[in-house]
Protein backbone atom coordinates (compact mmCIF):
# COMPACT_ATOMS: atom_id res chain seq x y z
CA UNK A 1 0.00 0.00 0.00
CA UNK A 2 1.22 3.59 -0.91
CA UNK A 3 1.83 6.11 2.08
CA UNK A 4 0.67 9.00 1.35
CA UNK A 5 0.50 10.58 4.89
CA UNK A 6 4.01 12.90 4.36
CA UNK A 7 2.33 14.05 0.76
CA UNK A 8 1.20 17.55 1.11
CA UNK A 9 -1.70 18.53 -0.84
CA UNK A 10 -2.40 21.18 -2.78
CA UNK A 11 -5.94 22.56 -3.07
CA UNK A 12 -7.27 23.90 -6.70
CA UNK A 13 -10.80 25.45 -6.82
CA UNK A 14 -11.86 24.75 -10.40
CA UNK A 15 -11.24 21.29 -11.49
CA UNK A 16 -11.16 22.08 -15.13
CA UNK A 17 -8.58 22.10 -18.01
CA UNK A 18 -6.17 24.14 -15.97
CA UNK A 19 -6.54 22.05 -13.23
CA UNK A 20 -5.89 18.93 -14.89
CA UNK A 21 -3.02 20.36 -16.62
CA UNK A 22 -2.09 21.95 -12.98
CA UNK A 23 -2.83 18.16 -11.74
CA UNK A 24 -0.91 16.68 -13.97
CA UNK A 25 2.30 18.94 -13.44
CA UNK A 26 1.83 18.74 -9.54
CA UNK A 27 1.84 14.57 -9.19
CA UNK A 28 5.74 14.21 -10.64
CA UNK A 29 6.41 16.82 -7.69
CA UNK A 30 5.55 14.69 -5.18
CA UNK A 31 2.29 16.74 -4.41
CA UNK A 32 -1.40 14.85 -3.51
CA UNK A 33 -4.54 17.43 -5.66
CA UNK A 34 -7.98 18.00 -4.42
CA UNK A 35 -10.36 20.08 -6.42
CA UNK A 36 -13.28 21.80 -5.95
CA UNK A 37 -15.90 21.32 -8.92
CA UNK A 38 -18.90 21.75 -9.74
CA UNK A 39 -19.98 18.85 -11.60
CA UNK A 40 -18.17 15.03 -11.36
CA UNK A 41 -15.61 13.55 -13.00
CA UNK A 42 -14.13 16.79 -13.73
CA UNK A 43 -10.92 17.10 -16.24
CA UNK A 44 -8.45 17.46 -13.07
CA UNK A 45 -10.39 14.46 -11.40
CA UNK A 46 -10.19 12.06 -14.17
CA UNK A 47 -6.28 13.17 -14.27
CA UNK A 48 -5.96 11.99 -10.82
CA UNK A 49 -7.02 14.87 -8.52
CA UNK A 50 -9.14 13.74 -5.59
CA UNK A 51 -12.88 16.02 -6.22
CA UNK A 52 -15.36 17.89 -4.03
CA UNK A 53 -18.38 17.97 -6.01
CA UNK A 54 -19.39 21.61 -5.38
CA UNK A 55 -20.41 25.04 -6.25
CA UNK A 56 -16.98 27.08 -6.59
CA UNK A 57 -19.09 29.80 -3.94
CA UNK A 58 -20.01 27.05 -1.46
CA UNK A 59 -17.94 27.99 1.48
CA UNK A 60 -18.35 24.90 3.54
CA UNK A 61 -16.82 23.27 -0.17
CA UNK A 62 -13.71 25.58 0.30
CA UNK A 63 -13.53 25.45 3.69
CA UNK A 64 -13.64 21.48 3.19
CA UNK A 65 -10.93 21.87 0.53
CA UNK A 66 -8.83 23.99 2.87
CA UNK A 67 -8.82 21.51 5.67
CA UNK A 68 -7.60 19.12 3.52
CA UNK A 69 -4.76 21.21 1.53
CA UNK A 70 -1.59 22.24 2.56
CA UNK A 71 -1.96 24.85 -0.11
CA UNK A 72 -4.52 26.71 -1.72
CA UNK A 73 -4.92 28.00 -5.33
CA UNK A 74 -7.49 28.68 -7.82
CA UNK A 75 -7.92 28.13 -11.55
CA UNK A 76 -10.46 30.19 -12.13
CA UNK A 77 -11.51 33.60 -10.22
CA UNK A 78 -15.02 33.31 -10.51
CA UNK A 79 -15.42 31.77 -6.90
CA UNK A 80 -15.72 32.90 -3.57
CA UNK A 81 -13.24 35.11 -2.39
CA UNK A 82 -14.27 36.29 0.88
CA UNK A 83 -13.73 32.77 2.04
CA UNK A 84 -10.72 32.59 0.51
CA UNK A 85 -9.45 35.97 2.23
CA UNK A 86 -10.99 34.26 5.47
CA UNK A 87 -8.85 31.11 5.02
CA UNK A 88 -5.63 32.98 4.59
CA UNK A 89 -6.17 35.50 7.52
CA UNK A 90 -6.29 32.13 9.15
CA UNK A 91 -2.76 31.09 8.64
CA UNK A 92 -3.57 29.41 5.31
CA UNK A 93 -1.42 29.55 2.62
CA UNK A 94 -3.76 30.36 -0.35
CA UNK A 95 -2.05 31.95 -3.88
CA UNK A 96 -2.39 34.21 -5.70
CA UNK A 97 -3.44 36.45 -2.56
CA UNK A 98 -7.39 36.62 -2.55
CA UNK A 99 -7.41 40.45 -2.78
CA UNK A 100 -5.49 40.03 -6.40
CA UNK A 101 -8.39 37.79 -6.97
CA UNK A 102 -11.17 40.09 -5.42
CA UNK A 103 -9.64 42.77 -7.84
CA UNK A 104 -9.63 40.92 -11.20
CA UNK A 105 -12.97 40.01 -10.52
CA UNK A 106 -14.41 43.46 -11.31
CA UNK A 107 -13.18 43.89 -14.78
CA UNK A 108 -14.25 48.00 -14.31
CA UNK A 109 -12.56 47.78 -10.90
CA UNK A 110 -9.40 46.31 -12.31
CA UNK A 111 -9.18 48.75 -15.46
CA UNK A 112 -9.82 51.85 -12.46
CA UNK A 113 -6.71 50.02 -10.42
CA UNK A 114 -4.27 49.70 -13.22
CA UNK A 115 -4.84 53.77 -15.05
CA UNK A 116 -4.59 55.48 -10.96
CA UNK A 117 -1.32 52.98 -10.91
CA UNK A 118 -0.09 54.37 -14.38
CA UNK A 119 -0.15 51.32 -16.55
CA UNK A 120 -1.56 52.12 -19.94
CA UNK A 121 -5.19 51.09 -20.71
CA UNK A 122 -7.97 52.09 -23.05
CA UNK A 123 -10.26 54.37 -22.33
CA UNK A 124 -12.91 53.16 -20.18
CA UNK A 125 -16.21 54.55 -18.08
CA UNK A 126 -19.01 53.22 -15.59
CA UNK A 127 -21.68 52.55 -16.78
CA UNK A 128 -25.21 52.99 -15.16
CA UNK A 129 -27.92 53.22 -18.16
CA UNK A 130 -28.14 53.17 -21.64
CA UNK A 131 -28.36 57.48 -21.63
CA UNK A 132 -24.50 56.90 -19.79
CA UNK A 133 -23.94 54.48 -22.48
CA UNK A 134 -24.78 56.90 -25.11
CA UNK A 135 -22.90 59.57 -23.69
CA UNK A 136 -19.38 57.10 -23.44
CA UNK A 137 -20.22 56.10 -27.51
CA UNK A 138 -20.08 59.42 -28.01
CA UNK A 139 -16.47 60.44 -26.41
CA UNK A 140 -15.33 56.82 -27.82
CA UNK A 141 -15.55 58.23 -31.15
CA UNK A 142 -18.57 56.03 -32.19
CA UNK A 143 -17.09 52.32 -31.16
CA UNK A 144 -17.15 51.24 -27.85
CA UNK A 145 -17.11 47.57 -26.34
CA UNK A 146 -19.94 46.94 -23.64
CA UNK A 147 -19.01 44.57 -21.15
CA UNK A 148 -19.67 42.85 -18.18
CA UNK A 149 -17.94 43.84 -14.99
CA UNK A 150 -18.18 40.16 -13.40
CA UNK A 151 -18.30 36.41 -14.62
CA UNK A 152 -17.38 36.80 -17.85
CA UNK A 153 -14.99 34.35 -19.89
CA UNK A 154 -14.25 33.05 -23.23
CA UNK A 155 -15.44 36.01 -24.99
CA UNK A 156 -19.01 35.59 -23.16
CA UNK A 157 -19.78 39.06 -22.02
CA UNK A 158 -18.62 41.65 -24.33
CA UNK A 159 -20.53 43.66 -27.21
CA UNK A 160 -18.77 45.54 -30.00
CA UNK A 161 -21.28 48.37 -30.15
CA UNK A 162 -21.69 51.41 -32.83
CA UNK A 163 -25.11 52.89 -32.84
CA UNK A 164 -28.06 53.11 -30.48
CA UNK A 165 -29.79 50.76 -31.38
CA UNK A 166 -26.62 48.29 -30.65
CA UNK A 167 -26.66 49.69 -27.57
CA UNK A 168 -29.86 48.85 -26.80
CA UNK A 169 -29.07 45.62 -27.57
CA UNK A 170 -26.54 45.01 -25.36
CA UNK A 171 -28.48 46.39 -22.56
CA UNK A 172 -31.14 43.39 -23.57
CA UNK A 173 -28.56 40.94 -24.03
CA UNK A 174 -26.95 41.88 -20.63
CA UNK A 175 -30.69 42.61 -18.78
CA UNK A 176 -29.78 42.57 -15.08
CA UNK A 177 -25.87 42.81 -14.95
CA UNK A 178 -23.29 45.67 -14.36
CA UNK A 179 -21.91 47.08 -17.43
CA UNK A 180 -18.75 49.08 -17.98
CA UNK A 181 -18.06 50.55 -21.48
CA UNK A 182 -14.03 50.50 -23.50
CA UNK A 183 -12.90 52.25 -25.98
CA UNK A 184 -12.60 50.02 -29.18
CA UNK A 185 -9.10 49.71 -29.76
CA UNK A 186 -8.06 48.95 -33.46
CA UNK A 187 -4.80 47.16 -32.31
CA UNK A 188 -2.24 45.72 -34.62
CA UNK A 189 -2.21 42.66 -32.31
CA UNK A 190 -2.78 41.43 -29.10
CA UNK A 191 0.30 40.01 -26.90
CA UNK A 192 0.37 38.53 -23.89
CA UNK A 193 3.13 38.21 -21.14
CA UNK A 194 2.98 34.46 -18.47
CA UNK A 195 4.79 36.00 -14.80
CA UNK A 196 5.77 33.82 -12.41
CA UNK A 197 6.32 35.32 -9.02
CA UNK A 198 7.32 32.67 -6.20
CA UNK A 199 6.44 32.43 -2.28
CA UNK A 200 10.10 34.48 -1.54
CA UNK A 201 9.42 37.02 -4.38
CA UNK A 202 11.54 35.58 -7.19
CA UNK A 203 9.89 36.25 -10.44
CA UNK A 204 10.42 34.79 -13.69
CA UNK A 205 9.37 36.20 -17.14
CA UNK A 206 8.43 34.03 -19.95
CA UNK A 207 8.62 34.97 -24.00
CA UNK A 208 6.19 37.44 -25.25
CA UNK A 209 3.57 35.96 -27.19
CA UNK A 210 1.04 36.85 -29.90
CA UNK A 211 -2.49 35.48 -29.08
CA UNK A 212 -5.29 35.27 -32.08
CA UNK A 213 -8.62 35.58 -31.06
CA UNK A 214 -11.78 34.93 -32.64
CA UNK A 215 -15.31 35.40 -31.09
CA UNK A 216 -13.76 36.70 -28.48
CA UNK A 217 -12.13 33.63 -27.66
CA UNK A 218 -8.20 32.64 -27.72
CA UNK A 219 -7.59 30.89 -31.00
CA UNK A 220 -4.12 30.77 -31.58
CA UNK A 221 -0.64 31.77 -29.78
CA UNK A 222 2.57 32.54 -31.47
CA UNK A 223 5.88 32.05 -29.61
CA UNK A 224 8.28 34.56 -29.63
CA UNK A 225 5.29 36.72 -30.99
CA UNK A 226 6.69 38.39 -34.36
CA UNK A 227 7.15 41.67 -32.98
CA UNK A 228 10.39 44.12 -32.93
CA UNK A 229 12.93 43.85 -30.34
CA UNK A 230 11.51 47.78 -29.02
CA UNK A 231 8.01 46.03 -28.74
CA UNK A 232 8.60 43.11 -27.31
CA UNK A 233 10.91 45.04 -24.55
CA UNK A 234 7.85 47.54 -24.04
CA UNK A 235 5.47 44.59 -23.73
CA UNK A 236 7.57 42.73 -21.13
CA UNK A 237 8.15 46.75 -19.05
CA UNK A 238 4.67 46.99 -19.11
CA UNK A 239 3.69 43.52 -18.26
CA UNK A 240 6.57 43.12 -14.92
CA UNK A 241 5.16 46.97 -14.21
CA UNK A 242 1.54 45.30 -13.77
CA UNK A 243 2.69 41.96 -12.14
CA UNK A 244 4.87 44.19 -9.73
CA UNK A 245 1.25 45.59 -8.36
CA UNK A 246 -0.60 42.02 -7.83
CA UNK A 247 -0.22 40.45 -4.27
CA UNK A 248 0.51 36.71 -3.72
CA UNK A 249 2.76 33.75 -5.70
CA UNK A 250 2.43 32.14 -8.60
CA UNK A 251 1.72 32.72 -12.49
CA UNK A 252 0.05 35.62 -14.05
CA UNK A 253 -0.93 36.10 -17.72
CA UNK A 254 -0.92 39.56 -18.77
CA UNK A 255 -2.81 40.50 -22.04
CA UNK A 256 -1.88 43.57 -23.99
CA UNK A 257 -2.81 45.34 -27.18
CA UNK A 258 -0.18 46.42 -29.89
CA UNK A 259 -1.64 49.52 -31.60
CA UNK A 260 -1.02 50.71 -34.34
CA UNK A 261 1.05 53.64 -33.61
CA UNK A 262 3.33 51.20 -31.69
CA UNK A 263 2.13 51.67 -28.06
CA UNK A 264 1.16 49.00 -25.38
CA UNK A 265 -1.67 48.92 -23.46
CA UNK A 266 -2.78 46.27 -21.26
CA UNK A 267 -6.12 44.88 -21.49
CA UNK A 268 -6.97 42.75 -18.92
CA UNK A 269 -4.89 40.47 -16.04
CA UNK A 270 -5.35 36.56 -15.38
CA UNK A 271 -4.25 35.63 -11.81
CA UNK A 272 -3.38 32.31 -13.27
CA UNK A 273 -1.91 30.02 -15.46
CA UNK A 274 -3.69 31.15 -18.71
CA UNK A 275 -4.26 29.92 -22.19
CA UNK A 276 -1.70 31.67 -23.74
CA UNK A 277 1.02 29.95 -21.71
CA UNK A 278 -0.36 26.12 -23.05
CA UNK A 279 3.01 26.15 -25.39
CA UNK A 280 4.92 25.98 -22.82
CA UNK A 281 4.09 22.34 -22.20
CA UNK A 282 5.68 21.45 -25.03
CA UNK A 283 8.22 24.25 -26.00
CA UNK A 284 9.74 25.55 -22.94
CA UNK A 285 12.41 24.29 -20.54
CA UNK A 286 9.56 24.79 -17.56
CA UNK A 287 5.91 24.43 -18.51
CA UNK A 288 3.72 27.37 -16.62
CA UNK A 289 1.79 24.51 -15.05
CA UNK A 290 4.83 23.01 -13.29
CA UNK A 291 5.79 27.05 -12.72
CA UNK A 292 2.60 27.59 -10.59
CA UNK A 293 2.92 24.59 -8.77
CA UNK A 294 6.22 25.70 -7.99
CA UNK A 295 5.92 28.97 -7.17
CA UNK A 296 3.08 28.33 -4.84
CA UNK A 297 4.43 25.61 -2.71
CA UNK A 298 7.90 27.84 -2.13
CA UNK A 299 9.74 25.32 -4.89
CA UNK A 300 12.43 27.68 -6.65
CA UNK A 301 11.37 28.57 -10.11
CA UNK A 302 12.27 26.84 -13.19
CA UNK A 303 14.16 27.91 -16.67
CA UNK A 304 11.03 29.97 -18.43
CA UNK A 305 13.47 29.98 -22.11
CA UNK A 306 12.23 28.11 -25.09
CA UNK A 307 13.81 24.45 -25.41
CA UNK A 308 12.60 25.39 -29.71
CA UNK A 309 13.37 27.77 -31.39
CA UNK A 310 9.57 28.48 -32.11
CA UNK A 311 6.12 27.30 -31.46
CA UNK A 312 2.25 27.81 -32.06
CA UNK A 313 -0.75 26.57 -29.83
CA UNK A 314 -4.36 26.49 -31.61
CA UNK A 315 -7.33 25.55 -29.19
CA UNK A 316 -9.74 22.54 -30.29
CA UNK A 317 -12.75 24.43 -30.11
CA UNK A 318 -15.54 22.37 -30.07
CA UNK A 319 -17.81 22.91 -33.13
CA UNK A 320 -20.89 21.19 -32.32
CA UNK A 321 -23.26 19.55 -29.70
CA UNK A 322 -23.40 16.54 -28.63
CA UNK A 323 -21.11 13.38 -26.99
CA UNK A 324 -17.18 13.90 -27.87
CA UNK A 325 -15.95 11.86 -30.01
CA UNK A 326 -12.42 12.17 -31.26
CA UNK A 327 -11.45 11.42 -34.29
CA UNK A 328 -8.32 11.77 -36.45
CA UNK A 329 -5.66 11.92 -33.94
CA UNK A 330 -4.08 9.61 -36.19
CA UNK A 331 -3.09 11.37 -38.72
CA UNK A 332 -2.39 14.45 -36.16
CA UNK A 333 0.12 12.26 -34.37
CA UNK A 334 1.87 11.52 -37.59
CA UNK A 335 3.41 14.77 -38.12
CA UNK A 336 6.70 15.33 -36.44
CA UNK A 337 6.72 17.90 -33.95
CA UNK A 338 2.68 17.98 -33.48
CA UNK A 339 1.44 17.09 -29.53
CA UNK A 340 -2.71 16.85 -28.63
CA UNK A 341 -3.45 17.65 -24.97
CA UNK A 342 -7.27 16.58 -25.05
CA UNK A 343 -9.36 17.88 -21.61
CA UNK A 344 -11.69 15.21 -21.12
CA UNK A 345 -14.91 17.04 -20.97
CA UNK A 346 -18.23 15.65 -22.34
CA UNK A 347 -20.21 16.85 -23.97
CA UNK A 348 -18.40 18.77 -26.91
CA UNK A 349 -20.33 22.18 -27.52
CA UNK A 350 -20.24 25.17 -30.43
CA UNK A 351 -16.85 26.87 -28.83
CA UNK A 352 -15.89 25.08 -25.60
CA UNK A 353 -12.33 24.70 -25.45
CA UNK A 354 -12.09 20.54 -25.67
CA UNK A 355 -7.98 20.84 -26.18
CA UNK A 356 -5.14 22.07 -27.80
CA UNK A 357 -2.48 21.51 -29.86
CA UNK A 358 1.27 22.13 -29.76
CA UNK A 359 3.52 22.43 -32.60
CA UNK A 360 7.23 22.97 -32.04
CA UNK A 361 9.26 24.21 -35.65
CA UNK A 362 12.07 26.27 -36.91
CA UNK A 363 10.16 29.11 -37.22
CA UNK A 364 6.57 30.19 -36.08
CA UNK A 365 5.37 30.65 -39.80
CA UNK A 366 5.96 27.07 -40.05
CA UNK A 367 4.62 25.85 -36.60
CA UNK A 368 1.87 28.02 -37.54
CA UNK A 369 0.82 25.90 -41.14
CA UNK A 370 1.56 22.78 -39.41
CA UNK A 371 -1.02 23.62 -36.28
CA UNK A 372 -3.30 24.53 -38.66
CA UNK A 373 -2.98 21.83 -40.90
CA UNK A 374 -3.68 19.47 -37.57
CA UNK A 375 -6.31 21.14 -36.64
CA UNK A 376 -8.27 20.35 -39.98
CA UNK A 377 -7.38 16.97 -39.26
CA UNK A 378 -9.25 16.71 -35.87
CA UNK A 379 -12.78 16.81 -35.35
CA UNK A 380 -13.82 16.14 -31.87
P1 LIG B 1 -11.71 40.39 -22.80
O1 LIG B 1 -12.49 39.16 -22.39
O2 LIG B 1 -12.25 41.63 -22.21
O3 LIG B 1 -10.25 40.23 -22.65
O4 LIG B 1 -11.95 40.49 -24.38
C1 LIG B 1 -11.80 39.40 -25.24
C2 LIG B 1 -11.31 39.88 -26.60
O5 LIG B 1 -12.15 40.93 -27.10
C3 LIG B 1 -9.93 40.50 -26.57
O6 LIG B 1 -8.93 39.53 -26.60
C4 LIG B 1 -9.98 41.33 -27.83
O7 LIG B 1 -9.83 40.54 -28.99
C5 LIG B 1 -11.38 41.88 -27.80
N1 LIG B 1 -11.39 43.18 -27.07
C6 LIG B 1 -11.56 43.34 -25.74
N2 LIG B 1 -11.49 44.64 -25.40
C7 LIG B 1 -11.27 45.33 -26.53
C8 LIG B 1 -11.10 46.72 -26.85
N3 LIG B 1 -11.16 47.67 -25.90
N4 LIG B 1 -10.90 47.05 -28.16
C9 LIG B 1 -10.86 46.10 -29.12
N5 LIG B 1 -11.01 44.80 -28.90
C10 LIG B 1 -11.22 44.40 -27.62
Amino acid sequence: MINRMSQKTIGIVGGGQLGRMLTLAALPLGFDVIVVNPSANSPAAQAGAREIVADLYDAAALEALASQADFITIEIEHIDADVLEKLAASGKLVNPAPKTIKLIQDKYLQKEFLHKAGVPVASFAALTDEKSALAALKKFDGKMLIKTRHGAYDGRGNMVVSSASEVQEAFEVFAGKELYAEAFVPFEKELAVMIARSLSGEVATYPVVQTIHERNICLEVLVPAPVSETVRKEAEKVALQVAELLDGAGMFGIELFLTKDGKILVNEIAPRVHNSGHYSMDASRTSQFEQHIRAITGLPLGDTSLVVPASVMINILGERDGPTEATGLHDVLAEPGVSVHLYGKSPTKIDRKMGHINVTDKTVAAAQKKARAARKKLTI
